[in-house]
């Protein structure tokens, strides 16, 4: 099963996105936990990555589209996998669709979660992220048990430079413009399920494994 996720950040996607990939036994592919780890590792492709992600911008298809089609093409993926963050653009969509074009493959679902801007804002000003795993809290919605210590580590959570206020104005912006037009393109292509992601996290997922059965 293939799976896009859709919507805005930090409409919920990525919790979503583990919870299906658990359930489903598929893997958790996020090209923005790619870029992070990039980062993290010192790697050149972690620098370049960087100099969008902390302006709020996208980083360029080119090299987005290279690092995700390397990596579903990783043998845990052939049985299908659920994307966190990939597409963000058109040409991005197309790239994936034609690669598996070529292997007589399609996307299955794509889930759009849907939230107000105004909630996102309110939201990721509480998110919290581990600067040694990566893993994600938010101060209100999943505290860790320790405030400001990761759960899984026991390192420092830290605030994002990308989940700032004016960053994620900025992100909101570039999604609008660049990303919603996908709600459409999935869409016309009869496999587009919304979802409303302002309601609790378990219920969201209820609701996703309605439709994926
Ligand atoms: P995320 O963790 O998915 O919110 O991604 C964090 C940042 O990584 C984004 O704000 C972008 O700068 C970059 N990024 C992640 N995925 C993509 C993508 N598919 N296309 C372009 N930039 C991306």
């Amino acid at each position: 099963m293939k799976i896009i996720m859709l919507g805005a950040p930090g409409a919920g996607k990525g919790t979503q996105a583990k919870m299906i990939a658990e359930k489903y036994g598929i893997p958790h592919v996020s090209t923005g936990d790619i870029f992070r780890a990039n980062l993290k590792a010192g790697t050149e492709l972690g620098l370049e990555a960087k100099k969008y992600m902390d302006a709020g911008q996208l980083v360029p298809d080119e090299l987005t589209v290279r690092i995700l089609l390397d990596r579903v093409a990783q043998d845990d993926c052939k049985n299908g996998y659920v994307l966190d963050g990939f597409p963000r653009t058109i040409p991005q969509a197309e790239v994936l669709e034609d690669a598996l074009t070529k292997l007589n493959d399609s996307v299955d679902y794509a889930i759009n979660v849907e939230v107000p801007d105004e909630a996102i804002v309110e939201r990721m000003g509480g998110r919290r992220a581990c600067v040694k795993c990566g893993a994600t809290y938010h101060i209100v919605n999943i505290p860790p048990k320790k405030e400001g210590i990761c759960d899984t580590c026991g390192s420092e959570l830290i605030l994002r430079d990308d989940d700032k206020p004016e960053t994620v104005q900025k992100r909101l912006n570039v999604y609008h413009e660049q990303t919603q037009p996908l709600v459409d393109f999935y869409s016309k292509k009869g496999i587009l399920k919304d979802v409303d992601g302002t309601k609790g996290m378990q219920e969201i997922f209820a609701e996703i494994c309605g439709i994926l059965g």
